[in-house]
């Protein structure tokens, strides 16, 4: 019997890239030097399905959806994107989810700004919205609800959401009001069109359209009329379920939230949870269970789970990776900040303690996204004022560097992520970057450079687009092409080591690497540090 109510998204998300979640970020790359059916197979091959085309992985918010779908009593599950028509006519309501419908994800967006063309995973989504399945529930009136991370792309896509006939747009997290709003569906009822949820700020009240509806309690939504409907309820610990199915590359959420309050950021407003261990554990045995072997500690930032505020709490941070260590052979955390790596070694030498955890003989690194953002004292005060906290956001170059220096000394390797064309930049920031960038020159990670895109408390400025960059955004583009040009060569080889088929995947992936050098050099897009005081681009 197939599925009343199918969750599903494209091929980018239902993959678990080979068992490296950053070749996932391949995908947010347009389809350049090969065809986009060899980046797809390259970055996000096709996984298992069982009977009824579940994916043997999905991406964990998803699963949390599902979990909380079918502990409430509905005939609900995660469905491969090319298995769908098992469910061809027992689907009444299809929910969607991405992390970037349409490629207007920082990354995506930049590169499709550079290179003037759709992304690979906006192609694949759109392949997906646009196949006979979907026409063919469109034309027998099943629901469609779409929600995760990207939601806002449909408030700018409208055209695409009539035309693939998107009801409702679900914005914040997701578990409080699945429910209410997936049994309205199925009976039939009209929806709203736009659900929020999470505590609200009065400039969001002031945005909110005539006629729309504040509620406190999600199950209210099966009742209200209005289009618009914000629900101020945040779920508690309890009411987030745990996944019943394995998440892509071992992925488990141990807290939500941040305390810091970045004003280009989206997660900001989201109250603090923090998951306990039990909890936790749970969810990693039901990857473990299904022969994953390897996870990923998500965390918008790892060094706070358990703080006080913005302190770090070693006890905890030191507990949690034993946990993820015990039932993973390696581990990667998803995000960590600049501030918590020093405080937390300043203090109690904690990143060299977690180094001793992670660190044996089935990883000799690990890897996390840290946010750098800008190297301008200025403009990290303005929008992003507590990064650096609890130290002097002033000093903000000099505690990227310190942190920088620690996450060597004890193998942590990030990927490091800068802004370009945050409102308020004036040239002098940049060249602030230029000159950060040059002293993290040596050391390992990745520098990505991102071009703005209007979130959180500044979704309302402008984007940033490849048109506007300047010489010096040019420069710093250049810079950190060549800094990830040279590190891609250095890292390669470790990253896939522990898979059979590296012999296989590493010359490859050197080969395109140095494809991508001979192209860059042909159109004189390498550059090394200094050269922007060389050329006098700072006076
Ligand atoms: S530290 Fe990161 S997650 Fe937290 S508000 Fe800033 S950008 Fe967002």
């Amino acid at each position: 019997m197939g599925f009343n109510v199918v969750l599903t998204t494209d091929r980018t998300m239902i993959s678990d890239h080979r068992g490296k979640e950053f070749l996932g970020f391949g995908t947010t790359g347009p389809p350049i030097l090969f065809p986009e059916k060899f980046w797809l197979w390259l970055f996000a091959p096709k996984v298992k399905v069982d009977s009824l085309g579940r994916p043997s992985v999905a991406p964990y918010g998803f699963r949390k959806i599902e979990a909380e779908l079918i502990r409430n009593g509905f005939n609900a599950g995660i469905v491969d994107p090319d298995h769908l028509s098992k469910h061809k006519d027992s689907a009444k309501v299809v929910l969607l989810s991405h992390h970037d419908y349409f490629g207007f994800g920082p990354p995506s967006s930049t590169f499709a700004s550079l290179f003037k063309t759709e992304t690979v995973n906006a192609r694949s989504f759109k392949r997906l919205m646009s196949s006979p399945i979907m026409e063919y529930w469109r034309k027998n009136d099943v629901k469609f609800i779409a929600g995760g991370p990207a939601v806002w792309h449909f408030k700018i896509r409208q055209r695409e959401r009539k035309l693939w006939k998107i009801s409702t747009l679900v914005f914040g997290e997701g578990e409080g009001v699945v429910c209410p709003l997936v049994r309205r569906a199925l009976e039939g009822d009209s929806l709203p069109t736009e659900v929020y949820t999470g505590p609200l700020t009065a400039d969001e009240v002031e945005d909110l359209p005539p006629g729309h509806e504040i509620i406190n309690d999600p199950r209210d939504l099966e009742n209200i009329e209005a289009d618009v409907v914000w629900v101020k309820h945040v779920p508690s610990l309890n009411e987030i379920p745990e996944i019943l199915f394995p998440s892509v590359n071992g992925l488990v959420e141990i807290m939500r939230g941040c305390p810091r309050g970045c004003k280009f950021c989206s997660v900001t407003l989201r109250p603090l949870r923090f998951y306990p261990l039990d909890k936790i554990e749970k969810e990693i045995l039901v990857n473990v269970r299904a022969g994953i072997k390897n996870g990923v500690i998500h965390s918008e930032d790892v060094l706070l789970y358990g703080a006080n505020g913005i302190i770090p709490n070693p006890e905890r941070v030191l507990k949690v990776n034993a946990l993820f260590k015990k039932h993973y052979r390696k581990i990667a955390w998803a995000h960590a900040s600049i501030a918590a790596i020093v405080k937390g070694e300043r203090d109690s030498k904690l990143m060299s303690k977690v180094s001793e955890i992670i660190l044996d003989d089935h990883q000799e690194f690990w890897g996390a996204e840290i946010g750098i953002e800008t190297g301008s004292p200025r403009l990290a005060e303005k929008i992003m004022p507590a990064k650096a906290a609890p130290f002097d956001v002033k000093k903000w170059p000099e505690l990227v560097v310190e942190a920088a220096g620690i996450m060597e000394d004890v193998g942590l390797v990030p990927a490091m992520t800068i802004i370009a064309g945050l409102p308020g930049e004036t040239e002098d920031d940049v060249l602030y970057t230029l000159d950060l960038v040059d002293e993290l020159w040596d050391f390992n990670g990745l520098i990505m450079p991102m071009f703005f895109v209007p979130m959180g408390m500044l979704e309302k400025e402008r984007w940033f687009e490849a048109y506007q960059m300047s010489e010096v955004h040019m420069e710093l583009l250049k810079r950190c092409l060549t800094k990830g040009i040279r590190f891609a060569k250095k890292i390669i080889p470790m990253y896939m080591k522990d898979k059979w088929w590296h012999p296989l995947i590493v010359p490859f992936l050197l080969w395109f690497v140095e494809k991508i050098e001979i192209v860059s050099r042909k159109h004189n897009y390498l550059s090394y540090p200094g050269e922007h005081r060389k050329r006098k681009l700072r006076v």
